[in-house]
């Protein structure tokens, strides 16, 4: 009888790691015949031994886990890819409540509602193997064909405001591309992120036999990131969160795919059709109580409707803050951090409910109010910080060429997100080139920009800084191109 290595490699990592970890240095003791992996050769296929269903302890033995599984998955044909992303959306999708409301009790931020419809609405719309694009040239001199290749082991790093939602999409779009990942999570939401790993790896290694397609490390630190970083067996990083993590991405020395932060403008003109504007700065602003990079941020609209917009506003059912609720909720809810003492949201105001903030206020709101705002001055720090919670600052422009000016300057060239609010095609015309960003949506809700509402498709990275874009399984790919010469031409 054939006696597959593999298998058996495989059936010992297993009950090694059922076994659990060993006194000492806090790992399984491997055979003596399956000694540590060596990092010269990272396709060797060595067993990981402290983990199991992608969970890990460490970032050494979950990218080794990662190394051997792309050394299996590799060999998989795109069919498998597709069962695989179809369970990740099944799990995503049946599961939607259940891991919607761990994320919310872990991360204590957000709306119940829109955890669990993040997640279910990732299991639909994230587009999987059929982004992968192949290119062909075909004359005298035979055929080239370009396809697109995995990259292999991935280092992912995700954010505290949707912890299992990216890693969600992630999963679809890098498996999907022929990767697999390790994921060092945001330390408030690695109880969800890893959970729901461990439910899409059970669920995958009973399906198709390969266990460990994406990775998590169960304690993360930025050490544990930074050994990510360095590691040579991590191909590619994308990491999704604010400033600092894209810059150590950056620093890392490998090619690196930035999502980075978003404070996005919308700039509302006398033209625009001010109901819609205001139930869409509402819907997308108030959206998980405004953590979505993409969310609307700050508002700027022209002198002649202004008046006219905040009735909008109210008509619609945002409740408005006077100039001396704001002052209070500012004193609050910013606060100042670093050696540079600048603006920053208050840890325990971001992802809070609109009643919560107007509470702070001084003022008593009924909890189905989604959004508070307030007219205030465009200096003000609710207008230059990427908020992350539902109040809205609506600021006075002399025209549209003010508001414009305004909106790129609090953008803070992030070129992430913009949004208008107008029927006149030049007003956006100009706004869309002076502000130049990933994402420019008009006369919808940020969401719209991501297939919500509007064409397209969804991700929860959105790489704008180094330039990808919307990402989807062609972004974690490398091209390859196959040349046949003077043959195979056919016509
Ligand atoms: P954050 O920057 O505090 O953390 C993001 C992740 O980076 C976490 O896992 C954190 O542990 C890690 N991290 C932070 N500093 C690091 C460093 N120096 N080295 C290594 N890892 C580091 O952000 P957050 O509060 O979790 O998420 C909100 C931010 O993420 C906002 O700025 C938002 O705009 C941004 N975001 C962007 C996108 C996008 O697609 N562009 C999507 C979601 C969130």
């Amino acid at each position: 009888m054939q006696v597959n290595e593999q298998i058996i490699r495989n059936v010992v990592a297993q009950v090694l790691a059922e076994v659990g970890p060993m006194p000492g240095n806090g790992r399984a003791v491997a055979t003596p015949s399956l000694t540590a992996p060596s990092l010269t050769a990272p396709s060797v296929t060595t067993p990981s031994v402290t983990g199991k269903h992608g969970v890990f302890q460490d970032a050494e033995s979950a990218v080794v886990a990662a190394r051997q599984a792309f050394e299996q998955y590799r060999d998989c044909p795109l069919a498998d890819r597709k069962r695989v992303i179809d369970i990740i959306r099944r799990i995503s999708i049946d599961h939607c409540e259940e891991l919607g409301r761990m994320e919310m009790e872990e991360t204590k931020i957000g709306r119940l509602e829109h955890k669990i419809e993040k997640l279910r609405t990732l299991g639909e719309r994230t587009p999987g193997v059929e982004m992968l694009e192949t290119k062909c040239f075909s004359g005298d001199h035979g055929l080239a064909v370009i396809d697109r290749a995995p990259f292999g082991v991935i280092g992912a790093i995700t954010p505290v405001t949707h912890s299992l939602p990216t890693i969600t999409g992630n999963a679809v779009s890098m498996l999907a591309g022929g990767n697999t990942v390790v994921v060092n999570p945001h330390p408030a939401g690695k109880k969800v992120a890893t959970e729901g790993v461990r439910r899409f790896n059970a669920a995958i290694a009973q399906e198709l036999g390969i266990d460990n397609l994406i990775c998590v490390i169960a304690e993360p630190t930025l050490e544990s990131a930074e050994a990510l970083f360095k590691h040579r067996s991590v191909a590619l990083i994308c990491v999704t969160g604010g400033p600092a993590v894209g810059r150590a991405a950056l620093r890392s020395g490998k090619r690196a795919i930035v999502a980075g932060p978003g404070n996005p403008p919308v700039v509302v003109d006398e033209t625009a059709d001010l109901d819609n504007a205001a139930r869409c700065i509402i819907q997308g602003g108030a959206y998980d109580n405004n953590l979505l990079c993409i969310a609307e941020k700050e508002v700027f609209v022209v002198e002649s409707v202004f008046d006219d917009m905040m009735a909008a506003m109210r008509r619609a059912g945002a409740h408005e803050l006077n100039a001396a609720q704001i002052a209070t909720l500012t004193s609050q809810a910013i606060v100042k951090v670093g050696d540079d003492q600048h603006d920053a949201p208050g840890k325990d105001f971001i992802g809070q409910d609109a009643s919560f903030l107007a509470k702070a206020a001084g003022v008593a709101i009924p909890d189905s109010v989604e959004l508070v705002f307030g007219e205030t001055d465009e200096h003000h720090p609710f207008v230059s910080v990427e908020q992350m919670m539902p109040f809205m600052p609506f600021v006075r422009a002399r025209n549209i060429d003010h508001a414009i000016d305004m909106a790129e300057e609090y953008e803070h060239d992030f070129r992430h997100t913009s949004i208008i609010h107008s029927r006149n095609v030049h007003n956006m015309t100009q706004m869309g080139r002076r502000l130049d960003t990933t994402l420019f949506v008009k006369n919808g809700p940020s969401m719209s920009a991501l297939g919500l509402g509007g064409e397209g498709y969804l991700s929860f990275s959105i790489a704008g800084p180094t330039g990808e874009g919307v990402t989807t399984a062609n972004t974690f790919t490398r091209e390859r191109r196959c040349s046949m010469i003077d043959e195979l031409r056919v016509i």
